[in-house]
């Protein structure tokens, strides 16, 4: 038996958002349905293809209402002494796997279908990518995972990070997951020294798989790498192999011109996280200037696209008259791209007949009639994730009319993040932050 959806007269993206039936088929677009295909009503709605958050922490979605840091951050690494390296510390696998499965329920709420995620849990290393794998099963999203391996805990926390990889990625080829992908990741070149630089690249070439990377947030990374190490953060990664077109570095605010053109030879995607940037005040990172491949994250501030690509756009305007509307939906398609590529689905993130059916139903709230061409000023003018009201990934259901569905119970969910999370706040007030 078929599992088939009709999205019936919705007003779709890239057919100028004419009336017309979608089919979701087996998990795929169709140009047509069976008899018993389930009937959704999408009249006066929009159906576009699912969103990709490109570039997030699932294991600080339980950070809302943290204890307060010991002390003020006073710069950027010290907003990662204080609060997030001391987060991610206190967390244990079962912290982990609710933390992920909350943080990936969350994005489907927002239209998200596929994330890339990076995780950290320096006290719970070993299984923490099979905890992160669980909780995004259970939301039934798509995601692309890593840890990200540091020298920031000693040689044996960077030699466990590696392992974790190493046996993730093993397992994830062993057992091809339809919806699951895997990197290997690491924290950022000024915690990575070059022997675990190297142990990095030898796993993105036995695994042929990318790295996924903080690089140059804040200038730290710039003048640590060149002060240690005699070269920028960016040569080093090349020196080691880990400029690739299945590679993405996080952030870039501080690479040089030279830098971005060399990720861009090596056809390396950027993450732009103008929330975070703005949030931690490392400076303007202006994603036209980062290269072809510049996807949208938010870098762990939840998972909401509209709200970023909002905060885009007006951070753009702020520091240039020039940046368009339509840029922030080249980053949008940049991330579909990207997420393509990982399963092998050129078509990921199109309503093409044979395409993954990864399809978001919007109410449509504007009061001026949609095109594709007004789509890009709409997005950032009268569009929410709030007007998300039916998510399919990979044709299965995972919210209908607002409601989770029936293989999803999201209220005890949420009692059981709750839980979690004043679990992880005690534990996060005993650990002491390092020394400055
Ligand atoms: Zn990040």
């Amino acid at each position: 038996m078929s599992t088939a959806y009709t999205l019936r007269g919705g007003r779709v993206a890239g057919a100028d958002f004419a009336e017309r039936d979608l089919h979701l088929v087996d998990g795929r677009i169709a140009d047509h349905a069976p008899a018993d295909a389930q009937i959704i009503d999408a009249r006066g709605c929009l159906v576009l293809p699912g969103l990709v958050l490109g570039h997030t922490h699932l294991y600080s979605a339980l950070s809302c209402g943290m204890p307060a840091p010991p002390e003020a951050p006073r710069d950027f690494p010290d907003i990662l002494r204080l609060v997030w390296w001391r987060l991610d510390r206190a967390l244990d696998l079962e912290l982990t796997e609710v933390s992920a499965a909350v943080g990936a329920w969350l994005a489907v709420r927002c239209g998200v279908t596929t994330l890339i995620d990076h995780h950290a849990s320096p006290a719970a290393i070993t299984g923490s990518l099979d905890a992160v794998a669980r909780g995004v099963e259970a939301a039934g999203l798509r995601g692309v995972l890593c840890y990200e391996i540091t020298d920031r805990n000693g040689p044996e926390g960077a030699a466990e990070g590696l392992a974790e990889t190493d046996r993730f990625l093993a397992a994830l080829a062993a057992a091809p997951d339809t919806r699951l992908r895997g990197m290997v990741g690491g924290h950022a070149p000024f915690t990575l020294s070059d022997a675990t630089l190297r142990a990095c690249g030898h796993l993105c070439e036995k695994h042929g798989v990318g790295f996924h990377v903080h690089v140059s947030e804040d200038p730290t990374d710039d003048r640590r790498a060149r002060a240690e190490h005699g070269r920028g953060p960016v040569a080093r990664l090349e020196a080691h192999g880990l400029l690739r077109p299945d590679s993405l570095i996080g952030h870039g605010v501080h690479l040089t011109p030279f830098e971005r053109a060399r990720l861009a030879a090596h056809g390396a995607f950027v993450a732009h996280n103008a929330r975070s940037n703005q949030n931690n005040h490392v400076g303007y990172a202006d994603p036209a200037t980062q290269g072809p491949n510049v996807v949208l994250g938010t870098d762990g501030i939840g998972a909401d696209l509209f709200a970023e690509g909002q905060a885009a756009f007006y951070a753009g305007r702020a520091h240039d008259r020039h940046f368009d509307a339509a840029f922030v939906q080249t980053l949008l398609n940049n991330g579909r791209r990207f997420a393509g590529a990982r399963f092998g689905e050129p078509a990921l993130g199109t309503l093409s007949v044979g395409a993954p059916a990864d399809v978001i139903v919007l109410d449509d709230r504007s009061p001026t009639p949609v095109t594709d061409g007004n789509w890009p000023w709409q997005f950032v003018f009268t569009q929410s994730a709030s007007a998300v009201r039916d998510v399919f990934v990979a044709g299965r259901p995972r919210l209908l009319g607002r409601a989770p569905a029936p293989d999803f119970d999201e209220a005890a969910l949420l009692a059981r993040a709750r839980d979690a999370a004043r679990r992880l706040f005690a534990r996060m007030a005993e650990i002491a932050p390092d020394a400055r």
